[in-house]
């Protein structure tokens, strides 16, 4: 079956070119121009979408308000969210991830770019329900919370491991630096920003050759893109 893509976005002609690149690649697509039909048609039950994109700049309701309905509704709590936003706008990306958006990309965008990271979310959320994480370096283990790079086992500390744990199980996502310090020093934690910082450097000086897996989002926070052997 055909997976569906919804694409809530007012500029006629970005939507158009969505709509005819994803179509190329066998996705179904519905386009809604404002924030209310959008929401209407990702409460539609009869056509779930799979994942949706989502344009913050839209009249009326407005694609973060937009954002914070859909991740209350049951339906739609765990769909993948990918905002488009405007270069400007760091604070809206920063605040739609911290809604539960998945990810952003910045206009203008390439449609290659688009399809990389439809594919990257649709992954994730294939996958949730992995043991283990691998790729041609780098090896995590949820389970015995060990890691292994090149073969060799890193030891990490507790904390480095759920740093670690939390940004591989977001793979591709941006997590920014509140969610981190959310998810791996709970809600409850108070302290400065660079607590955060010191642990991801230490887990990438301990992570060695698996280092560049950890890619640093400036401004945001860290995004975990994996290893690959040879060039990219
Ligand atoms: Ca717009």
């Amino acid at each position: 079956m055909p997976q569906t893509i919804l694409i809530i976005e007012d500029e006629a002609d970005i939507a158009e070119s969505l709509r005819y690149n994803l179509e190329r690649e066998g996705f179904k697509i519905q386009i809604a121009e404002s924030g209310e039909k959008g929401l209407r048609l990702a409460l539609n039950e009869s056509v779930a979408p799979t994942l949706i994109i989502l344009d913050l700049m839209l009249p009326g309701m407005s694609g973060l308000e937009l954002c914070r309905r859909l991740r209350r509704e049951p339906q739609t709590k765990k769909t993948p969210i990918i905002m488009l936003t405007a270069k400007s706008s760091e604070s809206d990306k920063v605040t739609g991830l911290e809604l539960g958006a998945d990810d952003y990309i910045t206009k203008p965008f390439s449609i290659k770019e688009v399809l990389a990271r439809i594919n990257a979310v649709l992954r994730r959320t294939d996958n949730d329900s992995t043991r283990r994480y691998e790729d041609e370096k780098l090896c995590v283990d949820f389970e015995d919370m060990r890691v292994f790079c090149c073969g060799q086992e890193v030891k990490l500390t507790r904390k480095e491991f759920a740093l670690l744990a939390n940004l591989v199980k977001n793979s591709g996502r941006v997590a920014t630096r509140q969610n981190l310090l959310d998810n791996v020093w709970g809600y409850s934690y108070f302290g400065d920003t660079r607590t955060l910082d010191v642990h991801i450097r230490r887990l990438r000086q301990k992570l060695g050759p698996c280092s560049e897996c950890i890619e640093t989002v400036v401004g945001v926070g860290y995004r975990f893109v994996g290893n690959k052997s040879a060039e990219k």
